[in-house]
């Protein structure tokens, strides 16, 4: 019997110093960074750690989930209605922008971010105004009304965005020249990419292409992870706790094309934006990052490859997305909440708590 006492204490007082500590690791959310890889798969990801020596960033995640995508009206998705269900936790149909079935503005993770008085960006390769990006700050029922996305950005109180889609604010069919709105607003409007990395100020509108940028294997360069990095260190100096999405929109055009080369070298792209992204949460330790994708392109699978050769023989079933669920990636406090199988409108109601922030 004595026995058992002094075992039990001695268990007793090597697991209490253990859950206390643990307890103070429990650090608040303060910050979210989400990263969406437009139409990437697990096959996606897959090649793109073969062919940069078996490494990535974002599987450094400490927890992973895998969600459904479908969409209200299809079984396979379209970028509109899965960056909608992201973002408002609602599903709605194909082609949708932040608004329900019927038409209804959705508010979404963004806006409850704004509301709550923390500050916001958007960073993307396509336009701004394109599906993806859109999701967070439009509400419009029809994904190609860019023109109508991008006079959505005046009405929020974004303060960085970073991509293409200059003709969309600037070369309207309505005469109106919204970069002059923006700078009104407390904006810097860039046009030069070149320019984003020297920038120092609060509020960036950064519309550094007409369209879209380049294809990563038609020189982009770094854009998509120095525009990462920027945006963080901006939203960072307001000390107000900050939501950030940013997205490597193009995995999904090269899975459209069937293009492997475009598509490996966009994921390996967008993974260094995540390395951005993990950089600062590992410092900052009150930043949630969650890796995922809005669904899969291509329907792409590897039939054989070489780990010393870096090299994986791609195959492609469909010049469209696929209905395969994608692979959630989570690092930071709160990342054991995203372990699991879930729907993709599970994600909001996951971080919004995090955020002490009421979904309604
Ligand atoms: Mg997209
Ligand atoms: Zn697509």
């Amino acid at each position: 019997m004595n026995k058992i006492i002094s075992i039990s204490l001695i268990i007793l007082t090597l697991v209490i110093p253990a859950i206390s500590q643990s307890n103070k690791n429990n650090k608040e959310v303060k910050n979210v960074i989400l990263m969406i890889g437009d139409g990437m798969g697990i096959a996606q990801i897959y090649a793109a750690m073969t062919k940069n020596g078996m490494q990535l960033n974002m599987t450094q995640g400490t927890q992973t989930g895998i969600a459904t995508t479908y969409s209200a009206d299809k079984y396979i998705t379209d970028s509109g209605a899965a960056g909608t269900a992201i973002s408002t936790g609602v599903k709605t149909k194909n082609g949708s922008i932040a608004v329900d079935t019927a038409g209804n503005k959705l508010k979404t993770m963004l806006e409850y971010c704004e509301e709550k008085g923390m500050v916001t960006g958007l960073v993307s390769t396509s336009s701004v105004t394109h599906a993806t990006p859109a999701s967070f700050i439009a509400h419009q029922a029809s994904r190609g009304s860019y023109e109508d996305i991008a006079s959505d950005f005046l009405k929020t109180d974004i303060e960085v965005f970073i991509g293409g889609g200059l003709d969309h604010f600037k070369k309207r069919k309505d005469g109106k020249d919204l970069t002059l709105d923006l700078t009104k607003k407390g904006y810097t409007v860039i046009e030069d990419q070149n320019q984003v990395i020297s920038f120092k100020g609060k509020k960036l509108a950064a519309l550094t292409a007409a369209e879209h940028h380049k294809k990563m294997t038609e020189g982009r360069g770094n854009m998509l992870p120095e525009s990462t990095e920027k945006a963080i260190e901006i939203l960072n100096t307001y000390q107000k706790g900050f939501f950030l999405m940013v997205e490597g929109s193009q995995i999904d055009w090269a899975g459209h094309a069937n293009d492997a080369e475009y598509n490996v070298a966009e994921t390996i792209d967008f993974d260094k934006a995540v390395g951005k992204a993990l950089e600062f949460a590992r410092k900052d330790s009150n930043t949630l990052v969650i890796i995922t994708a809005d669904h899969e392109t291509g329907g792409m699978t590897i039939t054989g490859g070489n780990i010393e050769q870096k090299e994986s023989q791609i195959h492609f079933s469909t010049k469209n997305h696929s209905a395969i669920p994608v692979m959630l990636f989570a690092y930071g406090p709160g990342s054991e909440t995203f372990s699991g199988f879930y729907d993709n409108t599970d994600i909001i109601k996951k971080i919004l708590p995090l955020l002490k922030i009421n979904e309604k």
